[in-house]
């Protein structure tokens, strides 16, 4: 008797014509009607998966869930959302784009209502959600791209300014926690001014990035280097002393002495000077923008001594 209803709905136009998917089950998890959604798309036919067992036939499913859900179903007399991880699938169905794949099988939302609660029957709907999961998929790396733009000067690609301020703070209670030191590094081109009148703004930008890029080589990942401004930079030197916070600015400085900026024929070389400070409970009170400040004083005095040097303020 039930065959003559299962095979009406397994000719049904609607059951057949719907844009997704619907499994008729009874509460053994046996297959009553397969529609003609999903013999497209997994290319098993209806005659195939009638009579069939839906976890024998895909051993991937949880068979205690399944069928906890089902009777949860049909004593509740109510429909229930049936959610599937870790892959979110409950039919593993292949996507077969081959441009801009970002899932190998297709997103399934799972719904389960009562079918015939008499017969103890379900029907199952396969909701496809692959668009909706790569759109938002792409959100989230989208927005994570843009956060990280936010934080970063577009010349150099180094930390702005605010990011750097951001992070030095959460940077200090760290090190005020373990009893780390953290000094800093206040660095200048100079006479850059010289430099753009001579060659000109590109050429200056030139100069900017490939400081940017010494300096990036020459601190290590646990540090934080940043554009603070035109042609100053600041590096936050994490787990250092004073003496190799000095050593690190001197030999950043030597290094920025050989570097060559080609422009044409000509041959460009530029110096820095550099003010380093320590953080300092006593001079500081918990403000890391007060060693930065202690840190500028230190590379103003290297500007008046006659520049290309590094000074501690002690
Ligand atoms: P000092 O040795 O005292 O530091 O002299 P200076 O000429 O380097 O200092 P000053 O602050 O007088 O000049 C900085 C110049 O940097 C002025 C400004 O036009 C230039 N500048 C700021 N940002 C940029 C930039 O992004 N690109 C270029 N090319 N120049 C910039
Ligand atoms: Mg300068
Ligand atoms: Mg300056």
């Amino acid at each position: 008797m039930s065959t003559n209803i299962m095979e009406s709905i397994n000719n049904n136009i609607i059951f057949n014509t719907i844009n997704n998917g619907i499994i008729i089950l009874d509460e053994d998890l046996n297959i009553l009607a397969w529609n003609n959604w999903l013999e497209i798309t997994t290319k098993l036919t209806s005659e195939e998966m009638v009579n069939q067992n839906i976890c024998e036939k895909f051993d991937y499913i949880n068979e205690t869930k399944l069928k906890r859900k089902i009777k949860s179903v049909l004593v509740t007399n109510n429909s229930a959302f049936y959610t599937i991880d870790p892959h979110e699938y409950l039919i593993d169905i292949k996507v077969n784009t081959i441009i801009d794949k970002i899932y190998e099988s297709m997103q399934q939302n799972i719904t389960i209502v009562p079918y015939n609660i008499e017969k103890k029957q379900v029907c199952l709907y396969i909701y496809d959600n692959t668009k909706l999961c790569e759109t938002n998929y792409k959100l989230e790396k989208l927005n994570e791209k843009l956060k990280d733009l936010s934080n970063r000067d577009p010349l150099t690609h180094l930390y702005n300014r605010r990011y750097f301020a951001e992070i030095s703070n959460k940077m200090l209670s760290l090190a005020l926690r373990n009893d780390n030191n953290l000094t800093i590094i206040i660095l200048d081109i100079d006479k850059f001014k010289s430099i753009n009148d001579t060659y000109g703004h590109s050429v200056g930008d030139n100069v900017i990035i490939t400081l940017a890029r010494e300096l990036e080589n020459n601190v290590r990942d646990s540090d934080l280097v940043a554009r603070f401004g035109g042609e100053e930079f600041v590096i936050l030197l994490n787990n250092t002393d004073l003496d190799n916070s000095v050593n690190i600015a001197e030999k950043i400085r030597k290094k920025i002495e050989e570097i060559e900026v080609k422009d044409d024929d000509n041959i460009l070389k530029f110096t820095a000077s550099f003010g380093v400070a320590k953080y300092d409970d006593n001079l500081d009170n918990g403000k890391i923008e007060h060693t930065i400040t202690r840190a500028d004083n230190a590379l103003y005095v290297a500007k008046e001594k006659g520049r290309n040097q590094v000074i501690v303020d002690l």
